[in-house]
C-alpha cells in the first residue's frame, strides 16, 4: 500500500473551523492557504486569510489527532461498518485493539454529529418505526436500538439507543419529529407497542388549550388534535413460538383514508413495516454487536452505541441501496439499471 501518495481533498471542499470567523464552515471562499505539509500522509496545515487562524485540515473530522496512517484508519472504519468485531478488525488491519476501540468511538461520534448537522428540515410524509434488540455488557443485559425510517427513500431519520420502554419511544419520536419540515403530515407505521399510540397525539398532533372554567384555578393543560394529514397505524403480530400466526392491523389515530393514501404512495397493498424490518437485518450485518444467535455482544455500552451510529451513517450516506435501482433511459451495453443510490432530497 502506498501511503505517501494519499490524495488529499481539494482545498475548495474545506472550510475555516474557527466559529468566530466570518467564513466559518463556508466552502469555496478561497480563504485557505497551505502553511505547511507534515507527516507521512502529507497532511496540510492551513491558514484562514479571513481570521488568520491556523489549523490542521483534519480538524473536525473523524481522523483528527489520529496517529496511525490514514489508509489504516479508513480501513478500520470500513471493517467496523461491515460487521467486523473490534478484535477481528484489529487482526485484519494489523493494528492494536485499543486503536480500533478509539477509532470506533470517534467514527460513532462523528456519524452522530454529521447526522445532527445534515438531517434537518426534512420533507417526508410516511415513516416506519421499529426497535431491534441487542446486548451490551453481557448476554443478560439488553440494549435496544430504535429507528425511524422513510420507507420511500430508505433514509433513517432518527436513531436512539437504550432500554425498550416509553422513554426510548419518546426520544425516538421527538427526535424524528424535530427533524421534519412539517410534523403534522406524517403517516406513521409501527409495531403494537403501546407507547407509540399514547405518544403519537402529543408529538404529531396540534396542541390547543381549552378555555379555563371560571376565573380560579390553574389553566387547563394542552390537549392535542390529530390533523387530517396525520395518521398512525399499528401492525400487531401474533406469534406462536417462532411461527407468525396472525397479523392484526390497528388504526390507532387519524383516518383510514390517510393510511390508504400512504399505501398508494409507497406502492403497498396492506399496512406493514417491511422497510424498517429489512433495515434491522442489514443493521445486524453492519454491527458486530448485533449479530443474532451467536455470542456476539459489546462488552461496553459505548462500543455498541458508537457501532450503531457509525453503521447508520454508512447506511444513510455511503452505501448504495439495491431496492432504489432505477431503469436507465437507454440501456448501456448489457446494463439496463443504474446502481441503487440514496435518492434523498431535503427541503
Ligand atoms: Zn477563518
Amino acid at each position: 500500500m502506498k501511503e505517501k501518495n494519499t490524495t488529499r481533498p481539494p482545498l475548495e471542499s474545506l472550510a475555516c473551523v474557527n466559529p468566530d470567523c466570518d467564513l466559518y464552515g463556508k466552502k469555496g471562499c478561497s480563504n485557505l492557504i497551505i502553511r505547511k505539509i507534515h507527516g507521512r500522509d502529507n497532511i496540510r496545515y492551513l491558514r484562514c486569510r479571513c481570521c488568520q487562524q491556523e489549523f490542521s485540515e483534519r480538524k473536525n473530522t473523524a481522523l483528527w489527532n489520529s496517529k496511525i496512517p490514514e489508509a489504516k484508519a479508513v480501513s478500520v472504519a470500513e471493517h467496523l461498518a461491515d460487521g467486523c468485531s473490534i478484535k477481528g478488525t484489529a487482526r485484519l488491519v494489523k493494528v492494536d485493539a485499543s486503536t480500533v476501540r478509539r477509532l470506533n468511538q470517534k467514527t460513532g461520534r462523528h456519524g452522530q454529529q454529521y447526522h445532527e448537522q445534515e438531517v434537518q428540515d426534512v420533507a417526508v410524509t410516511e415513516l416506519q418505526a421499529d426497535e431491534r434488540h441487542g446486548f451490551a455488557g453481557s448476554k443478560a443485559q439488553p440494549a435496544w436500538e430504535a429507528e425511524l425510517m422513510d420507507p420511500k427513500s430508505k433514509f433513517i431519520l432518527a436513531h436512539v439507543q437504550g432500554a425498550r420502554d416509553a422513554i426510548l419511544i419518546r426520544r425516538l419520536l421527538e427526535d424524528g419529529a424535530a427533524r421534519l419540515h412539517n410534523r403534522h403530515v406524517v403517516a406513521l407505521f409501527t409495531d403494537g407497542l403501546a407507547a407509540y399510540r399514547t405518544l403519537f397525539q402529543e408529538i404529531f398532533g396540534v396542541a390547543y388549550y381549552p378555555p379555563r372554567q371560571g376565573t380560579r384555578g390553574p389553566h387547563p393543560q394542552a390537549r392535542f388534535r390529530i390533523p387530517r394529514t396525520a395518521a398512525h397505524v399499528q401492525i400487531v403480530k401474533h406469534q406462536s413460538g417462532y411461527r407468525l400466526k396472525e397479523v392484526e392491523i390497528h388504526y390507532a389515530h387519524g383516518s383510514k383514508k390517510r393510511i390508504e393514501l400512504a399505501l398508494e404512495r409507497l406502492g403497498y397493498h396492506v399496512p406493514n413495516t417491511s422497510a424498517i424490518e429489512r433495515r434491522n437485518g442489514t443493521a445486524r450485518l453492519m454491527s458486530a454487536a448485533q449479530v443474532r444467535k451467536t455470542l456476539a455482544f459489546a462488552s461496553k455500552g459505548e462500543t455498541k452505541e458508537a457501532m450503531g451510529w457509525w453503521g447508520m451513517t454508512v447506511y444513510n450516506w455511503c452505501r448504495e441501496h439495491r431496492s432504489l435501482k432505477r431503469l436507465l433511459s437507454e440501456p448501456r451495453g448489457k446494463k439496463s439499471m443504474n446502481r441503487g443510490r440514496q435518492l434523498w432530497s431535503s427541503v
